[in-house]
């Protein structure tokens, strides 16, 4: 595949559960009606700069259901159509397909769950199982129409499952991953059964790049993937065994310029008259939302109530316009909720309404662009409640239709927009009479006040518009991708070998430096459990003895257990990270004179951090003090550490000691000690023609970086490093030295 980014042959795939059109028959005909949602006619502007210079891809696809259950034998012609007219796949689903899948799993679980009513949500296996096979479906339909240069842009929550189940099929295609909803705390999406979060969470991370629209969001997903799936997180990515994937944040922006536009088109200038004529001398209150638990309208509803209620000078001059537009029909907490808000609305118009005034007008619709502009355009207020909402786009269109730069905007701190729309009236949506006191505040605010807010918030939102959001979506999908791939050409695959071992087969004087944790073997809960394997111990010994390579074993172990495991073999030993060095068969030499008076007070402060930790313990070693927390909560272990450190960095600040973090260990020890140095003896002693060198933890850094340029350094892990090659695991590592010894035989003659 061409690096992504440098040609403008692929395609920009974009995956979603609904396609931007629905399907119906009409006197027996197919036809298509666009269905224009805020992600279609958002993305629509950007989608107009493919093929041109500003854009990497050359055109575009989209896929997704049609939005009707259609007959087999209307499909094929609906699928020539779509991809005729439409720029699009249609992915059929039945319905009883759509009824588990879409009603039951992503409205009945995740919806209420990541919304954060857990009360709502409906564990169903049967819905489960249904997830798994639409996003099965989705992914064989992609497989049958994706071309080696097509980047895909998943969205949503629909679709969670797609990005690992496609990635195993197509691995060379960039795969970028969008949540549109909230992504909730640790705490709540662990209630999902241990399987479901995993596989959940194992799906999104096949992308190489997952985007939120907020960072409380993306810091929740971090935190998952530390706490549920052991990944742990660097610089924005999470670290997968072979793999690293970017994780960040874009808040979604709107179509600025057509909003900020609007009150200038003939129809709502029309329309915005006719509307003053019917309310005359009246301030305006719009509150439009979905009908949807998440929106909070009770609340707002409530909220109003106490404002007529405590605040008598409004009554007859106020009224709230209740848009609330039809959502999920049928089922059962939405017809209970519509029934809720239509009492209550009843309620407080019967309670406070007069012949000349009605308090609330409410209309269960929903409006299209030129009559909600226009609504935007007369409300003095606009009402934004939500009781949780990924982003909500009805606040930012709000204030990008104020070209007047009047009005002003109450918002929940708990929609998305919040982020961004810092100098709207932030309310707490929980409290009635924080609402209220918000309606009054708004209501008595000065229009200079309404204009100096509107405009820092409408400049906000012109810079980073949807074609901005998308634009930079993109753009980072394909650096990571980039990055992806220098990781991939960096993995020092079989194939990749051959000059190494043509270079050790060549030489006459081998020299082997391998860090023993991590690299020969896997980390172990406790230190004292990763004691050397049969084949790790025939591997050391067929190198030496048979290949007479010199091998040294450069740990931060102590040379007690280094004696233990390998005193007897004709190994160099290097132990705690270079304070210690011991040929073959002769004894331990110090590298150089240190000191260890500093003890018993660095242990003293490691103790108490110990026991603040449960699961940590501490090494002792005769020059050095080790601090490791590999058993211990991965979050929590992580905080402590840091304060451990700095602490001890404060410590040591006039001392000869040097504070390490090592892979979950705080390391502390003289100056002037490391792997590196010790190296350098080695190299003097031995005067190679071959050096090879690998490690994975970052005290080897010293020693890739102190090697000569003509040495093969070799990391074992994805982490940033000198190394010239990786390795994924300890397994990987023996492969290759059992290689680099085959090839060294295959020379000699028998
Ligand atoms: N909207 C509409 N007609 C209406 C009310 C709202 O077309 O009568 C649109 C509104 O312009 C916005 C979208 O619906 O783009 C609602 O997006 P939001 O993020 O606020 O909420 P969601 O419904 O996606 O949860």
């Amino acid at each position: 595949m061409n690096k992504p980014g440098t040609t403008q042959s692929g395609r920009l795939v974009i995956v979603s559960n609904r396609l931007p059109f629905q399907v119906t028959m009409h006197e027996g005909r197919i036809e298509f009606t666009e269905s224009p949602g805020g992600l279609v006619s958002g993305l629509r502007s950007f989608l107009d700069t493919m093929g041109t210079n500003h854009s990497p891809l050359a055109d575009y696809c989209w896929v997704g259901w049609p939005g009707k259950t259609v007959d087999e034998s209307l499909k094929a012609e609906i699928t020539r159509k779509a991809a005729e007219e439409y720029h699009s796949h249609p992915v059929f689903l039945s319905e009883s397909e759509m009824e588990t899948f879409y009603h039951g799993f992503c409205n009945k679980t995740l919806w209420p769950l990541f919304h954060y009513f857990t009360s709502y949500t409906v564990y169903e296996n049967e819905f489960w199982s249904q997830y798994q096979r639409v996003n099965e479906i989705f992914c064989d339909q992609l497989v049958t129409m994706i071309r080696p240069d097509d980047m895909i842009w998943i969205h949503d929550y629909h679709l969670m499952l797609l990005p690992r189940l496609l990635k195993s099929r197509t691995p060379n295609n960039p795969i970028g991953f969008f949540l549109h909803i909230p992504f909730p705390s640790f705490e709540v999406f662990r209630l999902l059964p241990d399987r479901w979060r995993k596989e959940l969470l194992e799906g999104l991370l096949g992308a190489d790049l997952i985007g939120f629209h907020t960072y409380d969001y993306t810091r929740h997903f971090f935190q998952c993937a530390l706490r549920i799936l052991g990944y742990e997180h660097h610089m924005g990515h999470v670290v997968l065994p072979y793999r690293r994937v970017r994780v960040d944040t874009f808040p979604m922006g709107i179509e600025f310029a057509k909003y900020a536009g609007a009150s200038q088109l003939p129809e709502v200038r029309q329309e915005v008259a006719s509307l003053k004529q019917s309310l005359p001398n009246v301030r305006i209150i719009l509150s439009a939302d979905r009908l949807d638990y998440t929106k909070g309208i009770p609340n707002r509803l409530l909220g109003f109530e106490h404002l007529l209620e405590t605040n008598p000078q409004f009554r007859g001059n106020v009224v709230l316009l209740l848009v609330v537009v039809p959502s999920r029909i049928g089922v059962d907490h939405y017809e209970l909720m519509k029934r809720q808000i239509e009492e209550m609305v009843g309620k407080i118009n019967g309670k406070f309404g007069t012949i000349a005034w009605t308090p609330i007008i409410y209309q269960y619709k929903s409006l299209s662009f030129h009559p909600l502009s226009s609504l935007y355009a007369i409300s003095d207020i606009a009402l934004v409640t939500p009781l949780r909402d990924g982003m909500n786009l009805v606040a930012k269109e709000y204030i990008a239709s104020r070209s007047d730069k009047r009005g002003v905007l109450i918002l929940s701190e708990m929609a998305g927009a919040a982020k961004e729309l810092g100098e709207a009236v932030i309310i707490n949506p929980n409290n009635r009479e924080e609402i209220a006191a918000a309606m009054k505040e708004a209501l008595e605010m000065p229009e200079e006040e309404q204009a100096r807010r509107n405009q820092i918030m409408q400049k906000r939102l012109r810079r980073y518009d949807v074609v901005r959001w998308a634009t930079d979506f993109i753009n980072q999908l394909c650096e990571s991708m980039g990055h992806q791939l220098d990781i991939q050409a960096r993995y020092l695959r079989n194939s990749h070998q051959k000059e190494m071992l043509e270079a050790y087969k060549r030489s006459a004087r081998r020299l082997i430096f391998l860090d023993y944790d991590g690299t020969l073997i896997s980390f172990t809960k406790s230190p004292s459990q990763a004691k050397p394997s049969e084949r790790i111990l025939k591997i050391l010994n067929t190198l030496t003895t048979e290949d007479h390579a010199e091998v040294v074993i450069v740990s931060g172990r102590d040379r007690m257990t280094l004696s233990k495991w390998f005193g007897t073999m004709p190994l160099g030993l290097v132990a705690e990270h270079g304070a210690w060095l011991k040929q073959p068969a002769e004894e331990w030499k110090m590298l150089h004179d240190q000191s260890n008076q500093w003890k018993p007070q660095v242990l003293n402060i490691l103790e108490q951090y110990a026991d603040r930790l449960p699961g940590a313990l501490i090494e002792e070693k005769e020059y050095s003090l080790s601090w490791h927390y590999r058993m211990a909560d991965p979050e929590q272990s992580q905080i402590v550490a840091r304060e451990l450190t700095d602490h001890l960095l404060s410590f040591t600040e006039n001392i000869n000691l040097q504070v390490l973090r090592g892979n979950k260990v705080v390391e502390v020890r003289n100056i002037g000690v490391d792997k590196g140095r010790s190296a350098l003896r080695w190299i003097q002693g031995v005067n190679p023609d071959f050096i090879l060198s690998i490690g994975d933890d970052w005290t080897d850094e010293d020693l890739f970086r102190a090697l000569p340029g003509t040495a093969y350094t070799v990391k074992v892990g994805l982490s940033q490093t000198f190394a010239k090659y990786n390795l994924h695991n300890p397994s990987d590592v023996l492969s290759l030295l059992e290689r680099l010894h085959a090839s060294a035989q295959d020379r000699r003659p028998t």
